[in-house]
């Protein structure tokens, strides 16, 4: 006789094996951390919310990291991709590819300035890669300024320009001849610039705890690359596309860079896409006697660029720049009354739109606040270089009562955090 399996002992059998596969085949310790801080085992998402086993409902405020601007599986963004795949899904490289030049055409017209030429790759990391070479070339110079604090990935050159210690100590010699300023010092950025190829920045250091430069740091950085003959790579990986309130946040100080790069919300949360945009006076100077000097292969195939095509589309027309605005101003509000509430426990909380860091008194203060939220059913998230700072980083779509309801939470574990842990020694 057939045994009748509950759902709730099924979902539980899902969760233990995965967990099992996690800590046998994938990450040891990151499967005992996940499991201790509560990570449930998420099953679908659709706009704001993700389901986990159970059938518990979170509202995303972690956001991906940034990539699901338009909220999961934007409806659009899922049919764009479904209705390319019964025609072509990845390019043979051979052929022209009308999708990659229709986006590439599309960056141009949105991305400020002269902006123009497009390279796809698959990530933000291959989206830097591209960028430094790119500033290599077109200079024919050695030397990158970056950012202390700074995060562009982990693959080699973009580890050697992020700024965290304990991800690179183990890998050097890194990428030679990189040399890192303070984020926001236009001075130290002037006095480092002699014969450099370029300075890779984040208009927003996000990884590095949601920092906010000066207003006008950007434009004194433009001006000292044209007066040094470096080139200006803003990072927007993260910050771009709406992220902040403005399409692009190097907009706030009227900056064109001469190379943009994008990745995470750019195909709308739906297929991976990683790209970087250049003027035309780099572009050529690197690439117009060499044209195959940077490749990728799944780079620029038609699902991924008819997925940004739709997610284009959809930022706006569904007004979303503007919503983040909106939205980031209630989020960061709501945040700063908790912290002028509790001083003892948030130290301070920063960002422009919805890319809001939260610093904590204390780094200990993260385990406890980051699973009550989870428990409350919010998810959020630490940025990678500063285990002090939690990131509230809702899709673009979030609504007012969203907003409110995370911030209940996010009060409600401050409160548990306080009691539990006391006030911590900074
Ligand atoms: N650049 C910035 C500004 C980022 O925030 C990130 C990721 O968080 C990256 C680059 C790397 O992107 P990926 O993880 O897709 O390689």
């Amino acid at each position: 006789m057939a045994v009748e399996v509950e759902p709730a002992a099924e979902a539980q059998a899902l969760y233990d094996e995965t967990f099992e596969n996690y800590k046998e085949y994938v990450n040891p310790p990151l499967a005992r951390v996940m499991k201790l801080s509560g990570s449930p085992l998420e099953i679908s998402a659709h706009g704001t919310t993700i389901v986990d086993h159970n059938g518990k409902a979170y509202l995303d405020f972690a956001g991906g990291y940034g990539v699901f601007t338009l909220g999961h599986g934007h409806p659009r963004v899922v049919a764009a991709v479904k209705a390319q795949l019964d025609s072509i899904a990845l390019s043979g490289k051979t052929m022209f590819n009308a999708a990659l030049g229709r986006l590439a055409k599309r960056l141009a017209e949105i991305t400020p300035g002269d902006l123009r030429y497009s390279f796809f790759a698959n990530s933000g990391t291959e989206a830097v890669e591209g960028a430094l070479k790119l500033a290599k070339a077109a200079t024919g110079r050695k030397k990158i300024v970056a950012t202390y604090d700074a995060f562009h990935g982990k693959t080699l050159a973009a580890l050697s320009v992020s700024g965290r210690e304990a991800f690179q100590e183990r890998f050097r010699p890194l990428f030679e001849h990189v040399v890192h300023v303070p984020f926001g010092d236009a001075d130290a950025l002037g006095r480092a610039l002699m014969d450099a190829a370029c300075f890779i920045v984040e208009p927003i250091q996000g990884e590095g705890g949601v920092n906010v430069p000066p207003p006008g740091y950007l434009a004194r950085a433009r001006e000292l690359c044209d007066r040094y003959g470096a080139l200006l790579v803003a990072d927007e990986v993260q910050t771009g596309l709406g992220r902040c309130g403005a399409l692009f946040a190097c907009e706030f100080d009227g900056v064109v860079p001469d190379v943009m790069t994008l990745a995470k919300g750019l195909s709308g949360g739906v297929i991976p896409i990683g790209a970087y945009v250049a003027r035309p006076d780099a572009w050529n100077a690197a690439y117009a006697k060499a044209p195959l000097l940077h490749t990728s292969t799944f780079g620029g195939s038609e699902i991924a660029c008819v997925a940004a095509l739709a997610a284009l589309d959809v930022l706006f027309e569904e007004n979303l720049v503007e919503n983040a605005r909106v939205r980031g101003a209630q989020l960061l509000a709501g945040a700063r009354a908790l912290a002028a509430r509790s001083p003892e426990v948030v130290a301070e909380v920063r960002g422009r739109g919805l890319l809001v860091g939260v610093e904590l008194a204390h780094e200990g203060y993260a385990g406890t606040i980051i699973p009550e939220m989870l428990k409350a059913g919010v998810t959020a998230a630490w940025t990678l270089n500063q285990q002090r700072v939690i990131r509230l980083e809702p899709p673009l779509i979030v609504g007012e009562e969203e907003v409110g309801r995370a911030l209940g939470a996010l009060a409600g574990a401050v409160d548990v955090a306080r009691t539990k842990l006391g006030t911590l020694a900074r």
